[in-house]
This record gives C-alpha cells, sequence and structure tokens, in this order.
C-alpha cells in the first residue's frame, strides 16, 4: 500500500519504509529516519 510520508509529501511503500511510528493510535510512514524525527518534534509517538 502506498501511503504519504506527512513530513515532506513523499509517497511510501507502507511494506518497505524506512521509517515508521503510532500516533494517536495511527500508524504512520516516513521515507527516511529523519523525517520520523521532525513528525516527532510536533506529534508525540505512542508509548508501548
Ligand atoms: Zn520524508
Amino acid at each position: 500500500m502506498k501511503v504519504k510520508d506527512p513530513v515532506c509529501g513523499m509517497m511510501v511503500e507502507s511494506t518497505r519504509a524506512p521509517a515508521q511510528g503510532t500516533y494517536a493510535g495511527k500508524t504512520v510512514y516516513f521515507c527516511a529516519e529523519s523525517c520520523k524525527r521532525t513528525y516527532e518534534r510536533s506529534h508525540p509517538p505512542d508509548p508501548r
């Protein structure tokens, strides 16, 4: 499934996403770890 990286707007394949995280119960995929870190500045990740 193709999903959009919310940080840079790039489309990423969810099964091959270099980085992902869960925020408010929703899994978000990123094109790179750096985009994930940027996203986490404004969206705290869910506790495990
Ligand atoms: Zn990105």
